[in-house]
């Protein structure tokens, strides 16, 4: 039985990451009771999400704390964004205590990834495990992990940064400075470079239908694929192998139960999920590999405003 206090609350989740900023209102158990959406402005976030708040606040007198996604790096010991790529503003400004300022609730801060990752592994595909990693692969990638039951952020708030493991120690250049990156080969934007790549190399592969389209993205290849587009089911099952041998390192190095495979490159569907296991097959430690669950995420864009959400009731109600 909840307690009054539980059943009497509710809780916001605010999503950064996108072109729109996603909000959403919870119960306790993790209902969306509501939900916003409104095109972000990169230079006045913190106003659009104090308005944002409190324009659900005045529909709704119980919501007690708001959780906020952010796209970077976030230590929440201290309540600060210390990097963010796609939102410098918010590094320099203290996000934190303006958006307290603000709307008078209690307000924690999470990177995106750790918040679709809580979202998962309470009400998604992590549901069920005690242990479990979580990937997002999209415009970048992101990684978080559950630790007995818990989302575990490493000494200053940066751990599941898998999209910054080394896959190619000749590769390019990547997002955070360094090379080769798992993010330089297997991101969206780069599915699309190595793809344009290739037709460009290639003369057998001029016979692919994205030839034709000049801007193709990484969810016009993955349609390809599913119309049996020989080079694009070619360039997913490369892709996967990318990804699989990233996944591999991390269960060889926490033997996980699960693994929770979310972001859009996923909508791929099984396409991109089967090359993936099997390189994981492949390269793992072959214990490791048949203790895990590789699946994908099964809440959609969802997971982070709800993740958010359920991080900031956690936070209120312990
Ligand atoms: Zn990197």
């Amino acid at each position: 039985m909840s307690s009054p206090s539980q059943s009497g609350t509710t809780f916001i989740g605010i999503d950064l990451s996108g072109s729109t900023i996603r909000a959403a209102v919870i119960e306790p158990d993790g209902r969306i009771v509501e939900s916003r959406e409104t095109p972000k402005d990169e230079t006045g976030v913190v106003e659009q999400v104090a308005h944002i708040t409190n324009s659900l606040r005045s529909g709704d007198r119980r919501i007690a704390a708001v959780g906020i996604a952010i796209p970077g790096l976030v230590n929440r010991q201290i309540d600060k964004v210390v990097v963010s790529r796609d939102l410098p503003d918010i590094v320099r400004t203290d996000l934190h205590s303006e958006l307290m300022r603000a709307t008078g609730l209690r307000v924690e801060l999470e990177n995106d990834a750790n918040a679709a990752a809580y979202g998962e592994y309470q009400l998604g595909a992590g549901r069920g495990s005690r242990n479990m990693f979580y990937m997002t692969i999209g415009e970048g990638i992101g990684g978080a992990v559950i630790f007995d039951g818990k989302l575990w952020t490493g000494v200053s708030g940066f751990a599941g940064e898998v999209g910054h493991i080394t896959i190619d120690t000749e590769g390019l250049e990547s997002t955070c400075g360094k090379t080769g990156c798992l993010e330089t080969v297997a991101s969206a934007p780069n599915i699309v470079r190595r793809a344009r790549e290739r037709l460009y190399r290639d003369n057998t592969s001029s016979l692919s239908r994205l030839a034709l389209n000049r801007d193709f993205t990484a969810d016009d290849l993955a349609r390809e694929a599913r119309n049996d587009d020989d080079f694009s089911l070619m360039m997913l099952e490369r892709t996967g192998k990318f990804i699989g041998t990233g996944v591999a390192t991390v269960i060889n190095l926490l033997n996980l139960e699960r693994v929770v495979l979310g972001g859009g490159v996923m909508d791929a569907g099984d396409l991109i999920l089967k090359p993936i296991i099997a390189e994981v097959k492949r390269r793992a430690f072959q214990p490791c590999f048949e203790a895990t669950q590789i699946v994908a995420a099964s809440l959609g864009a969802d997971a982070i405003p709800l993740g958010a959400a359920l991080l900031a009731r956690d936070a209120a109600l312990t």
